[in-house]
């Protein structure tokens, strides 16, 4: 059982893990390499696969890749961000969505995100989103206009449900430029190709030659690998107004059914408090922290440092810390590997605690809460653990690299069986006072570039750099 925030009903919800649980979550555009907002909303989408999984739940996970059809203006004007990019760079549409795909898969791995059930383009399911326009249409909800096929929202009482019943979004209508719909908030369905134009990316349909509209692709991919309802359906609080409303339009009106019984939405992440822009210049990427000198995962523990449903804030002075935060925690995880001869037993108080850490990320995924457990876990192995504890404290963070994705204990540099065999040596020479051979073990250690240090419980090494 776990309980997450759906925002359709602004509570938190029971969802039983002991089951399959089907997942359909919002992924990129690209047409550029993904910003730091757009990956902390990903790390979210990932945190919370993976804590479902451990949960015990059978997680069928798509994340879709809008590779056409997404328009600079949510108000469907503008151009197409594809054709945008493909201009500037002198590329096609489809190179732009190649390179960018692939650059966006090469990032998750860095990221250590787990590969998705399904990664399904917009542009590989055409098909599906024309045969769901038509349901729509069969079942009279859109309406023709000079530029596309329009939804006609008037006809659905519940329209706007999820943002809270705001029907006419006053910043929305401001935006739409497109006079001739009936409302501010209806929406493009299909849009077709400006005359005379020949573009990159288009396809014939029942309506004439031209291309999705942003939303269709979601409605028709969830669909077609999960079924007309699907148990969770994640995105950013963008999403609230516009895309998912629009998603649920078009899913409930085709399909007679409810589209999503869970709805979880991450909040934006800020830089330096401000709002990303790229005329601000601080609309970093991965290959931005990287030049720094930091790491993807360097930046995942910044991302897990707030919750979810937080405002976060990037700054370098934070990613610095989040950085010597994991390295310590690295650290103490590879002082596990020195014998002591401390006698306490700490294994009860482990295994209580990585039950507290669970309980953290099964209500509602709280990564704060759950990282103060696991540095408390850190504390106790800080100064070196009893043999009788060594294990549960190697499970614990091999459990919290499965929740968390950090790489604490698969990235640990380990010493070899030798040289462990050769601190035990020291640690007796120096309880029969043979000061002469610990000495010179410790000094070999040293040569070998291991440092020994001698503490209340016992001695730990580290790695001399
Ligand atoms: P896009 O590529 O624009 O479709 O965005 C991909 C995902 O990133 C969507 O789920 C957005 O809601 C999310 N997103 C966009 N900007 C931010 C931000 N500043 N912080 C967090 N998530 C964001
Ligand atoms: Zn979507």
């Amino acid at each position: 059982m776990i309980a997450l925030y759906d925002t359709l009903t602004k509570s938190k919800q029971k969802v039983s893990t002991d089951k399959r649980l089907t997942l359909y979550t919002c992924g990129p555009t690209v047409y550029l390499d993904p910003h730091i907002g757009n990956w902390r909303t990903f790390i979210f989408y990932d945190t919370l696969v993976r804590v479902l999984k451990l949960s015990g739940a059978d997680v069928t996970h798509v994340l879709n890749i809008t590779d056409v059809g997404h328009l600079v203006s949510d108000g469907d004007t503008g151009d197409d961000k594809m054709s945008k990019t493909a201009q500037s760079q002198r590329k096609t549409a489809w190179e732009v969505a190649e390179y960018y795909t692939a650059q966006f898969i090469k990032e998750m791995s860095e990221l250590n995100l787990l590969t998705p059930n399904k990664l399904p383009k917009a542009t590989d399911h055409i098909n599906q989103q024309i045969e769901m326009i038509q349901a729509i249409e069969e079942r009279g909800f859109s309406y023709k206009l000079e530029d596309g096929i329009y939804f006609d929202t008037a006809q659905l009482p519940d329209y706007g449900k999820l943002a809270g019943g705001v029907k006419a979004d006053e910043k929305f209508a401001r935006i739409n430029k497109n006079d001739q719909k009936r409302n501010p908030e209806d929406f493009a369905l299909w849009k077709f190709s400006p005359k005379g134009e020949k573009r990159d990316m288009e396809w014939e349909s029942p309506w004439g030659l031209g291309f999705p509209g942003w939303h269709i692709e979601c409605s028709a991919m969830a669909k077609e690998y999960l079924g007309d309802t699907i148990d969770i359906h994640a995105g950013g609080v963008d999403h609230i107004p516009v895309h998912h409303t629009n998603e649920i339009a078009q899913s409930e009106t085709a399909n007679g059914q409810p589209f999503a019984k869970l709805w979880l939405h991450a909040e934006f992440m800020k830089v330096d408090g401000a709002k990303m822009s790229k005329s601000k210049e601080n609309f970093f990427t991965l290959a931005d922290i990287k030049a720094h000198k930091f790491t993807a995962l360097d930046f995942r523990y910044l991302v897990l440092q707030g919750h979810y449903r937080t405002e976060t804030n990037f700054t370098w002075d934070i990613l610095q810390h989040a950085a010597n935060s994991l390295a310590n925690l690295r650290h103490a995880y590879e002082k596990v590997f020195v014998a002591t001869d401390e006698p306490k037993d700490q294994t009860a108080e482990i295994v209580s605690l990585q039950g507290k850490f669970m309980e953290a990320l099964q209500n509602d995924l709280n990564t704060p809460a759950a990282l103060s457990v696991v540095s408390a876990v850190a504390s106790i192995g800080a100064n070196g653990l009893a043999n009788a504890s060594r294990q549960s404290y190697i499970e614990f963070f091999q459990y919290v690299d499965k929740a968390l994705g950090l790489k604490i204990a698969e990235s640990a540099s380990d010493i070899t069986e030798e040289q462990k065999t050769l601190i035990t040596e020291r640690n007796l020479a120096k309880k029969s006072n043979d000061f002469e051979l610990a000495d010179k073990i410790r000094n070999d250690l040293l040569s070998d570039g291991i440092e020994l240090l001698d503490g209340p419980n016992g001695t730990t090494w580290q790695r001399k750099s």
